[in-house]
């Protein structure tokens, strides 16, 4: 028989599958606690729902889950976990410890379609969406293994493999579930979607969820934003940036403009003046990413000069810059360097 799997559905379905049983709301909030907050995936241990409910979830549902088949530990502290899903298939999740933050980078697909030419992810082709039980997951097992630590997940970034826009009933379903009260209870400010611009997507997914939101963009002219990113064929620079300015923001809220610096390709002073234009009047901030290597992609690194230089363009501009520091790259965790090279099994 196949039995319903109950991670990754959200509180409003799991409230109407156990209607159909005749049980009360409450219910589903009591397992959501059981499934996110102490982890349970054996309905007997679920002593405060009635023998006869906990017999019906043992004979037809399931709670999936999956540890992760590698854990890497960088020097800085950063650990990137490799998952293997149940059809063979490999994702990988960053965990950035950094003061008093617990930062998961996760991911949404095998793979990737987009074919950025300087992300590694896109190098090995697109497999497949992920599964919303497959997308929390990956913070499951993070919570769990920050508990024995005495720690817990403070903040989520679906900035690992996949583009989320793209998978969005899934990606919305994991996001209900980490900010549900009953679920992860993490606050939207602390969940970012980052998408390479799927514009009807950011706005049905920012009218659905309070999140932020971070928008790869790369570059500031459509030439080169198409260059390196050819989904900028399909939604140009101007219409992410349109977007970006309508995305409902509570107030001190900014949207984030993702921005890769590649020597040479687009970091010099008049391309940080032509960014600054783009984002004149918008509560728009900049992170600035310098380039990490892959063998997959023919870019460089700019110079640590080369990349304050750009900065102080933007804030000169009155744009507010954060440089991203680079964490992990000694386990190939940083960002752009996530690929599924544990590959299928057999
Ligand atoms: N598809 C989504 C989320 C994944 S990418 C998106 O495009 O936003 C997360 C961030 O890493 C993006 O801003 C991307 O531009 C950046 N990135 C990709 N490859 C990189 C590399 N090699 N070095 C530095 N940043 C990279």
């Amino acid at each position: 028989m196949n039995r319903t799997d109950l991670k990754g559905i959200s509180l409003p379905e799991l409230e109407e599958f156990l209607a159909r049983w005749g049980k009360e709301r409450y219910r589903a909030r009591q397992l959501f606690r059981w499934i996110y907050r102490r982890h349970a995936d054996d309905f007997d241990a679920m002593t405060d729902l009635s023998k006869e409910l906990r017999g019906i979830l043992a004979s037809s549902c399931r709670i999936s889950g999956f540890p992760a088949e590698r854990v890497e530990t960088s020097a800085d502290g950063t650990e990137k976990y490799l998952f293997r899903l149940e059809d063979g298939e490999a994702v990988e999740s960053v965990l950035i410890p950094d003061e008093g933050r617990r930062t998961l980078c996760i991911s949404s697909q095998a793979g990737c379609p987009l074919q950025c030419g300087f992300c590694a992810t896109g190098a090995s082709g697109f497999l497949r969406n992920m599964t919303s039980a497959e997308i929390v997951q990956q913070a499951c097992f993070a919570e769990r293994r920050l508990a024995g630590r005495g720690e817990r997940l403070s903040n989520v970034v679906f900035m690992g493999m996949g583009e989320p826009l793209l998978n969005v009933p899934d990606v919305s379903r994991a996001i209900g579930i980490l900010l549900s009260q009953f679920g992860f209870g993490i606050s939207g400010k602390r969940v970012t979607v980052s998408t390479a611009g799927i514009v009807p997507e950011m706005l049905t997914l920012a009218q659905r969820h309070p999140v932020s939101f971070a928008v790869s963009i790369n570059a500031a002219r459509d030439d080169l934003r198409s260059l390196l990113m050819p989904v900028n064929r399909k939604y140009p620079l101007k219409e992410v940036v349109a977007a970006m300015r309508r995305i409902p923001l509570q107030s001190g809220r900014k949207v984030t403009a993702e921005y890769v610096l590649l020597a040479g390709v687009n970091d010099s002073p008049g391309d940080a003046l032509a960014l600054s234009r783009l984002f004149r009047g918008a509560r728009i901030k900049v992170n600035l990413i310098p380039y990490n290597a892959h063998e997959a992609s023919p870019y460089r690194a700019p110079a640590a000069g080369t990349v304050d230089r750009f900065r102080n363009v933007l804030v000169a501009e009155g744009i507010q810059t954060i440089t991203r520091e680079r964490r992990g790259a000694d386990i190939r965790a940083a960002c752009g360097q996530l690929s599924a090279a544990g590959g299928k099994r057999g």
